[in-house]
């Protein structure tokens, strides 16, 4: 899952970006409104956790600008403790929840697993391909009924695939959506991690469902490689 925090003040971004990625999110923080409008606009984010009190362009017009647009990630404002206007206008524009600072990081864990799990995003709970089975809620995979244990990475990934079946997904996506836009690390790291998810949900079970499409990136899929 991949969350954007556009938040202006340093230690309350750092304080989410912390504990989000604690929580095994990929996090991305844009500092001002502008910036965090042009992320939103050019990467799939799972949800936005979207500040009102910004700079230069605030909260709620960015709001307005994503919704017209037709953008309908997922946001939850923070909005000050006081602020039952900004609430109000808040959810008027578009916002899925708020949460008044300051607030437990508990609760906007909480909250922000709420937004993920509402059905216009259709994010069924149990995903299927083929024999493999992913209950994202419980955190539980099983291929052919045997359950498999994996690294919350690994989960994330799976997850990613398992919710686009028979799709190639590119590296590049991948890479966007697993790990956040400051990775610098091994520009192979997707490749090892197929690796991994591979001796784990294909090895010994016969039908490969993770395939690899050469030149291009990756699928999962119950149909046999074309490629
Ligand atoms: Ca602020």
């Amino acid at each position: 899952m991949r969350v954007l925090v556009i938040e202006d003040e340093p230690s309350m971004a750092q304080l989410i970006c912390q504990g989000l990625s604690e929580a095994h999110y990929a996090v991305d923080v844009a500092m001002d409104g502008y910036v965090g409008l042009d992320y939103a606009r050019s990467a799939d984010y799972d949800a936005l956790i979207l500040d009102i009190m910004l700079p230069q362009l605030d909260g709620l017009q960015l709001l307005q600008l994503l919704r017209h647009e037709g953008i309908k990630t997922p946001v939850l404002l923070l909005t000050a403790r006081d602020g039952v206007d900004d609430r109000v206008h808040g959810l008027d524009a578009g916002a899925d929840d708020y949460l008044a600072k300051p607030f437990a990081f508990p609760e906007l864990l909480a909250r922000l697993r709420a937004l993920l799990r509402r059905p216009p995003l259709q994010l069924n709970p149990i995903l299927q391909v083929a024999d493999l089975q992913m209950d994202v809620a419980a955190r539980v995979v099983r291929r052919a009924g045997k359950s498999i244990d994996l690294s919350p990475r690994e989960f994330t990934l799976l997850e990613y695939l398992m919710r686009h079946p028979r799709q190639i997904l590119t590296r590049d996506q991948i890479m966007e959506h697993i790990w956040n836009a400051d990775f610098y690390g091994e520009s192979n790291v997707v490749d090892v991690y197929i690796g991994y998810l591979r001796r784990k949900i294909d090895q010994g079970f016969g039908v490969a469902l993770l395939q690899t499409v050469r030149g291009v990136g990756y699928r999962i899929s119950a149909k046999p490689d074309e490629a």
